[in-house]
């Protein structure tokens, strides 16, 4: 089992289940069938529940997810990110977007940053490939030596890679992005977190930059980077933070897709280079005239 990264601290454990192990020892899957056949059912599964119950897709609204649209957001926090903006230069993200993807990717490296996924994403690009298939055929000490260059336990990574692959075959026909959008959205973020190394931020985030929904996500290492901007002092909690940086983003960022991802990729900067968790350097900060922490917020 992976210890939690630091960045993610409410991270779900590691999943007693090892079904890379169990696709080694059963066989591989047959990809193109499998894919085929399980996306089929699946949809029909879904469409039978949705009729059954007189579910709509999407119809539930998750915790900050308001509605408000541009012109009601016109905010204070709109200024500010402009201002980080002008200081940081426009941001994008350096990270695949796609949700499968997305997973694999967070697995390259340990602890997870964008500098070790990246490290060990490019060396298993370059051996076995990101394809779920390519990723079962694997042999473990293969897929290992590729995630070593991404940092620790890469063992326990080629592993957790497998029961991933194992997983969107199995349950998601291999398309993970195609279930993701033709489900619920709370069922979505249910299913990423279902993922083992992804709760909540990461399940926001992908969500976000899938373009499946507008979600006020929040970047994982930095919750305390906006509630600064905008109220003032932290709390101690991380979940009580996290939960209060969405809201804040909810209520000051319009519901677009472009407009939070670009609030998402500023905080993350912004966090990363000045408004650090620890040790803020307010003096060099671009938006210290109008900050609620740096003028004595509460
Ligand atoms: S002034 Fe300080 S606390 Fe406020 S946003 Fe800038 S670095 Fe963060």
């Amino acid at each position: 089992m992976l210890p939690d990264h630091p960045a993610q601290p409410r991270d779900k454990q590691q999943s007693q289940r090892t079904p890379g192990r169990e696709g080694t020892e059963r066989g591989i899957p047959q990809v193109a069938d499998l894919g085929r056949v399980r996306r089929d059912e699946r949809r029909s599964r879904q469409h039978e529940k949705n009729n059954h119950t007189g579910i709509k897709k999407r119809n539930k609204r998750l915790p900050g997810h308001t509605n408000r649209n541009a012109q009601q957001c016109n905010s204070e926090l709109t200024v500010s990110l402009d201002a980080l903006e002008r200081h940081y230069g426009v941001q994008s993200a350096t990270w695949p977007t796609d949700p499968w993807l997305f997973l694999v990717w967070w697995i390259c490296g340990y602890p997870a940053s964008d500098v070790t996924c990246a490290k060990g994403w490019a060396a298993l690009n370059r051996t076995v490939g990101t394809e779920p298939a390519n990723i079962l055929a694997a042999s473990p000490a293969v897929l290992a030596g590729a995630l070593k260059t991404g940092g620790l336990v890469p063992e326990l990574r080629a592993e957790r890679l497998k029961e991933v692959a194992y997983r969107v075959l199995e349950e998601f026909g291999g398309d993970l992005a195609d279930a993701l959008r033709s489900m619920p959205l709370a069922s979505a973020r249910s299913v990423l977190k279902s993922f083992s190394g992804i709760a909540d931020p990461g399940a926001d985030r992908i969500l976000l930059f899938s373009g499946i929904s507008p979600m006020p996500a929040v970047p994982s290492s930095s919750p305390q980077v906006v509630i600064r901007m905008q109220r003032g002092r932290p709390s101690d909690n991380y979940g009580r933070n996290y939960k209060h940086a969405q809201q804040i983003i909810s209520e000051s960022v319009p519901l677009d897709m472009q407009a939070r991802m670009r609030a998402f990729l500023l905080l993350k900067c912004h966090g990363e280079q000045l408004c650090k968790r620890s040790t803020p350097r307010c003096m060099a900060c671009p938006v210290e005239a109008s900050c609620a922490y740096a003028n004595g917020g509460a």
